[in-house]
């Protein structure tokens, strides 16, 4: 046994294999020659003349194929088995009719043989005659019984591998051979020897891994037919009198004859096993090849046309149950996947934001395929669970995924392969489940390196090398050694199993059906957020609008009352009268500020160029009393010109102002207002010496109407610092603050340069 090597197996090239191969396949078509156990006659319509011959033709008929060229097949047939084949070639239904018994006449004896007809490629019509091994008189009856009972156990197994073991037995009972195995190709085209059964002597080859070049060649030919019989590969073939077809002049295509000979490497690929004589059976799932049914025999082995039909009917059943077995497989997991599957549907649109619903609950949407970590991107954002790689990693990730694949899907249990970049990173992910979910948005499920063993028949690096011969001709020759090679698998996953991936696919749809549904709902929303917002914007200034007029009507004669009546009232009257013109007073600064709040949205003027030196100017003015009064000192930076509504700017410097002089401590207030040009905006501060706010409070102070003090401590409508949201926020801005108790505070606001918010 070789020593433990690490895989290595990526430097093939596979483009220059490819060549190879596909002139190989050329030459699987047309070798030219057949295998010698039979005879091949090419025969021209209608009038069944002999236009090519295998040059063995001896072996059957007295005499050589010069003689039998150019002359019609009936000089050489009696009349009614002539008779059936040319039944045959009227009805021209060669796929379910070509086979006739026939008897020769060689010398004095009587020669049985099958006469196989087909119509090639090209449409020339071939005989293919075989020595008949199996005779019209032999029990019909205990064949088709054992043939059936052969079917029946293939059927009745629970699972795929008692299936492939049925198979194995079953064949080799109705063959007679020393080995048959199923072997089943993984999704490169590696081979994997599923089941066996053989002589007892012979060395096992279960569990073996045969490398893609091995059968790379007849697998086309395996997907189109169901058999193909090599009788004896030590045996001398026989070759085409004359080479080439007279119609086309060229090499006749053998490519759906039964005797067709093998390539020269394949003859040495047996060689080399030990093997002598070879029947194998495509098995098909849905059409595609999924695995071949081989049997080996040691000595040349010939397999009569009606076995060889029985095979090839077994292969069928096995075909069609491997659909239903494989569907049947993990079928509690895959009972288990569409039910998380439902729960995610379920979780994601209760959600305002699906990508909760799939992480939040349980089960989430790492249980979906099995994953160890995943990363959603969605709208920039990436959130995760479970083990990822670093962000930094992910995003590199994801401009990979968007520039190199197209699909909306990539499934791999080897990313590294693809993505050299990611090996750094294979203990998290070395198996990568993509999906796309609208456009540049991603859902990712990692699996981590898991180390395997793969036990190879001979060196899968070597499985077939190109050798020049003597003459400089290059020639293909197979490995000598099947000896087992070890290969350590590094940098790949588990493989993702066929229904995880659909479930992916899956929930691939459900995502974008929600997702489109609630960005469809966010914006209905937002549209009838603003149509009411629009509304009560207008209901609130015309409410206010017409609410000044009655109050200063009712403020006016309060006055009148108090100022004509003052000698006559009591006591207790003067105090209900000062208590009534406060309330008024209260309530006109509250529909004053109300109205300014309001017209913020319902009058909005175009932005100019305003200076915010001016507008500082102005909201002094405004507030020179309350200055004076006390004692308040201001100092600015120099200050530059914004884009803006200078009315509602004043009203913005008024409010900060006007309140870090309201609250202020036992010194006289000290204000300071300061500005700052950054990328994209001006950040204004206007820091006061005050009694400070509490942080806690961040969101409430700019909510409208919301105060931390009573009317009694400090007046006030609170309604100035969401007045000053708003305004800032029309100007493409944010306002907050930063303070402390009893330490003052400092309101920031920024003032985009551009202001396109507008
Ligand atoms: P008003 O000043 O009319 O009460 P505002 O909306 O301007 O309403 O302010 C809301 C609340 O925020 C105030 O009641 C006050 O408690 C607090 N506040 C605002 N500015 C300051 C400040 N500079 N220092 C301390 N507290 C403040």
């Amino acid at each position: 046994m070789n020593p433990i090597k690490s895989s290595d197996r990526q430097t093939i090239d596979i483009d220059s294999e490819k060549e190879k191969f596909d002139d190989f396949h050329e030459h699987i078509h047309l070798p030219g020659f057949i295998q010698p156990h039979g005879v091949l006659l090419v025969l021209e319509e209608p009038s069944l003349k002999i236009v090519q011959a295998s040059n063995n033709t001896s072996i059957f008929f007295d005499v050589p194929p010069e003689q039998l060229l150019n002359r019609s097949l009936s000089k050489f047939l009696p009349r009614t088995q002539l008779r059936n084949l040319k039944k045959i070639v009227e009805r021209n239904d060669f796929d379910m009719l070509n086979f006739a018994k026939l008897r020769l006449k060689k010398e004095d004896e009587y020669l049985f043989l099958d006469g196989i007809l087909h119509r090639n490629p090209d449409g020339f019509l071939i005989l293919e005659l075989e020595q008949s091994t199996y005779r019209n008189d032999m029990d019909f009856l205990g064949f088709y019984n054992s043939l059936r009972s052969a079917a029946a156990k293939i059927q009745k197994t629970a699972n795929l591998q008692e299936m492939y073991g049925a198979i194995v037995r079953e064949v080799r009972k109705l063959v007679k051979c020393d080995r048959v195995m199923v072997y089943k190709y993984d999704r490169n085209w590696n081979g994997e020897v599923v089941a066996e059964d053989k002589r007892d002597d012979l060395e096992p080859f279960l569990r073996l891994h045969y490398p893609d070049a091995d059968t790379k060649p007849c697998r086309d030919l395996y997907a189109e037919h169901w058999l193909r019989l090599i009788v004896d590969v030590n045996a001398k073939s026989a070759d085409l009198i004359p080479l080439h077809h007279p119609k086309n002049n060229a090499p006749l295509n053998l490519g759906n004859s039964v005797l067709r000979g093998f390539s020269p490497c394949h003859q040495e690929y047996l060689q080399n096993m030990g093997v002598c004589s070879t029947l194998v059976m495509p098995v098909k799932q849905s059409k595609k090849l999924w695995g071949l049914i081989s049997c080996h025999h040691y000595t040349p082995k010939h397999v009569s046309y009606e076995l060889r039909q029985a095979c090839e009917f077994l292969s069928q059943i096995a075909s069609s149950e491997l659909v239903m077995k494989a569907e049947a497989e993990d079928y509690d997991y895959q009972i288990q996947l569409k039910s998380v599957q439902a729960k995610l549907t379920e979780y994601m649109s209760i959600e305002e934001n699906f990508v909760k619903g799939l992480i939040e609950d349980k089960p989430n949407i790492l249980d979906l395929v099995n994953a160890t970590g995943v990363a959603i991107y969605w709208q920039d954002e990436f959130t995760t669970i479970g083990n990822v790689p670093e962000t930094s990693d992910l995003e590199s990730l994801i401009v990979w995924l968007r520039n190199n694949v197209r699909e909306e899907f990539l499934e791999t249990d080897s990313l590294s392969n693809l993505y050299p970049e990611a090996e750094k990173y294979k203990d998290i992910a070395s198996g990568l489940l993509a999906i796309s979910i609208l456009p540049k948005n991603y859902i990712l499920w990692f699996r981590p390196e898991f180390i395997q063993t793969v036990n190879w028949a001979g060196n899968p690096n070597q499985a077939i090398v190109e050798e020049v011969d003597s003459e400089g001709v290059i020639r293909l020759t197979p490995r000598g050694s099947f000896e087992v090679w070890k290969e350590i698998v590094h940098l790949k996953s588990l493989p993702w199993k066929l229904c995880e991936v659909e479930a992916a696919k899956d929930l691939r749809r459900a995502i974008i059906n929600i997702a489109l549904r609630q960005a469809d709902e966010q914006a209905k929303l937002a549209r009838e957020l603003k149509r009411s917002n629009d509304d009560l914007e207008k209901f609130a200034y015309v409410a206010s609008h017409d609410l000044q007029e009655p109050l200063n009507l009712v403020s006016s004669y309060v006055q009148l009352l108090e100022m004509r009546y003052r000698d006559r009232l009591g006591d207790d009257a003067k105090e209900f009268i000062s208590f009534a013109v406060d309330g008024v007073s209260h309530m006109q600064a509250l529909i004053d500020d109300l109205l300014a709040y309001s017209r913020v949205g319902t009058q909005k003027k175009k932005f100019v160029e305003v200076k915010i030196e001016d507008v500082l100017n102005r909201a002094c003015w405004n507030l020179q009393t309350k200055i004076n009064e006390n004692e308040a000192e201001i100092v600015q930076d120099r200050l530059p010109s914004v884009l803006g509504d200078r009315i509602q700017l004043v009203q913005v410097f008024q409010n900060l102002i006007g309140n870090a002089i309201k609250f202020r401590g036992q010194e006289s207030p000290q204000i300071q207002i300061e500005v700052q040009q950054r990328k994209e905006d001006y950040l204004f501060s206007v820091c006061d010496n005050g009694i400070g706010i509490d942080p806690q409070f961040r969101d409430r102070i700019f909510t409208i109407f919301q105060r931390l003090h009573s009317r009694d401590e400090y007046p006030g409508t609170g309604i100035g610092l969401a007045l000053c949201k708003k305004i800032i926020e029309r100007h493409g801005g944010t306002i907050w603050f930063e303070s402390e108790l009893g330490k003052g505070s400092t309101f920031y606001f920024t003032i985009s340069l551009s202001s396109q918010t507008e």
